[in-house]
């Protein structure tokens, strides 16, 4: 079938798109995966250096099985979304151990690894494996929402079928990498979230939200709904030689498997502070001095983060050493951490003596 948009579109590729990303070289399914995974929520510039990092360390798709997964956890760290790596690591166990090493090519069993959903094994079909298959990720959407016009938020389980319907229609049979990686860099480039460049896009001839001059109202957004608003402690307790206590979150949830600074429920008041680190982790400490708290947002809620600091006093063991550790700071940058337990251990503290 010849479609004029793919027609258009591969034209426009071919002068404009981007042709050398790291992952277009050596290009195998482990490494078109790696990127997929990364991309999800996340600029190519900012994945750039990290996908260069993570291969150099994890080459192939057993060096990822064999790693532990704090390794991995440590190279997502500041990519956010980290349940993206751990699913990474789960799947590349899955490909060794139930593929042979091996990346499936159909479709459906590459949907059967973990983190694997339609559009990713799509692309992963498209572009390591030269077989047709439809992406829609979230430049698509947006290129594809604006072209047709399509109404409501792509959430919504009737616009997304609409939207693949499109995608479906518009995937050649011919050079399917080329188009996928086409389309993704029309999204990207020029058919941007805010102010598209409709004026060089190749197919603004025949798009309906251009020629309606309504292209702010696709794709429709989310209906907005207020985030929670959570608080919590969190501790920088400092023994006599300069070693934090960090500890490991559960696997799941929020910052899953990461070392995080430990918190207190908010519940408490400063003035508990000391009496709290003694009942609930058994260890002694001076008087608190607390720093600057700030915001941090989720997808779902806003946590305020208010921390303190502890000194030590007196023993340092702790109850569970196989989730909790005490690590000089630079020591600590090298493990997987969220984004606040790095801002506390790195920037300057602006504190306030109690
Ligand atoms: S004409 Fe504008 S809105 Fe339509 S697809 Fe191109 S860049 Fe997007």
């Amino acid at each position: 079938m010849t479609d004029s948009f793919a027609d258009r579109l591969l034209n426009w590729y071919d002068n404009h798109g981007r042709h050398n990303l790291p992952w277009h070289h050596d290009r195998n399914a482990y490494r078109v995966w790696v990127s997929e995974i990364m991309l999800q929520q996340t600029q190519v510039a900012t994945v750039i250096p990290y996908f260069e990092a993570f291969m150099a360390s994890f080459p192939d798709v057993q060096a990822l099985a064999a790693a532990p997964v704090d390794d991995v956890l440590s190279h997502w760290s500041g990519l956010g979304y980290y349940a993206r790596a751990r699913n990474l690591h789960k799947a590349a166990r899955q490909v060794v151990d139930e593929h042979g090493g091996e990346f499936p090519q159909d479709q459906e069993t590459l949907e059967t690894l973990t983190g694997i959903g339609r559009s990713t094994a799509a692309a992963i079909i498209a572009q390591a494996f030269g077989k047709r298959a439809a992406i829609l990720d979230g430049n698509v959407k947006r290129v594809l929402a604006r072209y047709h016009a399509v109404p409501g938020w792509p959430g919504q389980t009737p616009v997304l079928k609409q939207l693949w319907q499109h995608a479906e229609q518009h995937t050649p049979d011919e050079r399917v990498r080329d188009y996928t990686q086409g389309i993704m860099d029309l999204g990207a480039m020029v058919c941007t979230r805010s102010k598209p460049a409709c004026e060089s896009c190749p197919v603004n001839n025949d798009c309906q939200a251009y020629a309606r001059n309504e292209t702010k109202l696709y794709p429709g957004s989310k209906p907005k709904k207020e985030k929670p608003e959570k608080t919590t402690w969190m501790l920088i307790l400092e023994d006599n030689e300069g070693r934090i206590l960090l500890e490991r979150r559960p696997p799941s949830g929020i910052w899953g498997g990461l070392w995080s600074l430990p918190e207190l429920d908010p519940a408490y008041g400063a003035e508990e502070l000391q009496e709290a680190c003694e009942t609930k982790l058994g260890l002694a400490c001076s008087d608190p001095q607390l720093i600057g708290g700030f915001r941090h947002t989720f997808s779902h809620y806003h946590l305020h983060i208010q921390p303190a600091k502890l000194p030590v006093t007196g023993s340092t063991k702790v109850a569970d050493a196989d989730s909790q550790r005490w690590v000089h700071r630079d020591q600590a940058l090298t493990l997987g951490l969220p984004a606040p337990t790095r801002t506390l251990l790195t920037e300057p503290e602006q504190t306030t003596l109690l």
